[in-house]
């Protein structure tokens, strides 16, 4: 049983629209709930951590991040999408074993909670035999994140003799939800990454279909390149669009594309500093939202960018005005508030994988998922207006207390339950281990043409050289 904990005198900024933010409340945390929240609640048979000059928050939702390539962290920081494909999924993806899974699982979403992500929907496509499938749900169950563990359907470049095909590894995703994914109640939940749609539509539509006959949701990257027929168009045609798709980065989605997708209940995570740096087009937040379609956001891939979700709610907010502004001269004002993306990075992400009632938003009844972010630092003094600053002016360094589910992961700054030394040790053996088994870093680039080997890309040039 979780321990009883009264959050004594914060400011509660609770991404509920009925109960707003609240200057100087108290949040009593019971059985993993929140049991009450406001103005002294009079408890004292409870542990209690004095939140006067701090803000408490939901816990952040990042709705895409490829776990498994913590260990190569800042390699591609200067990648473009054809780079990345060919280095990461291409040259390296193959090296990874299982252990290097656990532990890439493990401190990348030790690095999310610590940085006040407390639910992460982990798109899981380095998956070569079963034993990836389960040392990366261990890594996550391990950090005591909660998670959509994203079963990555996808290939690798090389056969493998585990999992030779699609059907192999759909049977391997339907053991898991047999077995220890079965419960929608646990903190790590099964969820189905399809393979990408530039594979024959068939094996597509055959991937769709087993992942509905699991019940879990799904992910998908989705139009980041131009193609000739989107994947919104193939699924629209075939009548397999539905409200438990949760499409990835549609940089390139038309107008229609966004309608079908609001109009069938489905949502869209974006991740703005990947699509930025990488040549993805430019990211489709502001056109989602004015589309009137639930839109989320991710931090992708440590292996090019940050891994906090506090730059990517300024990055994809700033941006898009940023083109806004240029599209129509000296604004007669902002359209696209702060407090929308802080709704974004919250409630909406927590409602676009099926977990709107659980998390993402402080109300009692909730599960207690919860950030305390020190409001009395020099970067949030003096605080004017508590929501906006979350998104404006706080970072990472702030986040000084995480609970999911009730029980504290991280407390007045420690990450609890875990030697963050020796897990640094093994992260740094495992990226050594993997370079060197695919040749060196130096060997990562400059064969580009390979990836028509293995993808068809839609339609999209690839181009000839490295670095062009
Ligand atoms: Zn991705």
């Amino acid at each position: 049983m979780s321990e009883r904990w009264l959050l004594r005198g914060a400011t509660v900024v609770t991404c509920d629209d009925e109960l707003g933010d609240l200057p100087r409340a108290d949040v009593l945390i019971e059985g993993g709930k929140i049991a009450a929240l406001g103005a002294d609640l009079g408890v004292s048979d409870a542990r209690v951590l004095d939140v006067a000059d701090k803000i408490v928050t939901p816990g952040l939702v990042d709705t895409h991040r490829h776990t498994w390539q913590t260990p190569l962290r800042g390699l591609g920081a200067d990648w473009t999408v054809m780079d990345y494909l060919s280095a990461v999924r291409v040259k390296l993806s193959p090296h990874f074993r299982a252990e290097d899974i656990h532990i890439a699982n493990l401190c990348g979403a030790l690095e999310a909670l610590d940085a006040g992500i407390t639910t992460i929907v982990d798109y899981s496509h380095c998956i070569t035999t079963p034993e990836h499938a389960d040392a990366a749900i261990d890594g996550l169950e391990r950090a005591r994140a909660r998670a959509l563990f994203a079963y990555g359907l996808a290939a690798g470049p090389e056969p493998s003799a585990a999992l030779p095909d699609t059907g192999a590894r759909l049977g391997d995703a339907e053991r898991l939800r047999r077995s220890r994914l079965a419960s929608d109640a646990g903190l790590v939940r099964m969820g189905i990454a399809l393979t990408e749609m530039q594979i024959p539509w068939e094996e597509s539509k055959k991937e769709i279909r087993a992942a509905r006959g699991l019940g879990v949701p799904i992910t998908l990257h989705c139009s980041a390149w131009p193609v000739d027929k989107s994947e919104v168009q193939l699924m629209a045609g075939e009548g397999l669009l539905g409200a438990d798709l949760l499409y990835v980065h549609c940089t390139f989605s038309s107008e229609d594309d966004l309608r079908a997708i609001r109009d069938s209940g489905g949502a869209i995570a974006a991740t703005p500093e990947t699509e930025l740096q990488m040549g993805m087009g430019f990211p489709v937040v502001g056109r989602a939202l004015r589309a009137g379609v639930r839109c989320s956001l991710g931090c992708d891939v440590v292996s090019s960018n940050g891994g906090d979700l506090f730059t990517a709610m300024r990055l994809a907010l700033q941006v898009e005005r940023g083109a806004e502004n240029a599209r129509v001269g000296l604004p007669q004002s902002l359209p696209f508030k702060a407090a929308r993306v802080l709704r974004m990075t919250t409630l909406d992400a927590a409602e676009s994988i099926g977990l709107g009632t659980v998390t993402g938003s402080i109300r009692p009844g909730k599960d207690a998922d919860l950030v305390v972010l020190s409001a009395d630092a020099l970067n949030l003094t003096p605080l004017a207006r508590p929501r906006d600053s979350v998104v404006m002016q706080a970072h990472a360094g702030n986040v000084e207390t995480v609970f999911v589910r009730g029980e504290a992961v991280k407390l007045e700054g420690v990450l609890l339950g875990h030697d963050v030394g020796a897990l640094r040790r093994r992260l740094v053996a495992s990226r050594d281990a993997v370079l060197e088994r695919a040749g060196g870093a130096a060997g990562l680039l400059g064969d580009i043409g390979r990836l028509a080997e293995h993808w068809d890309m839609g339609g999209a040039a690839i181009p000839s050289a490295a670095g062009t």
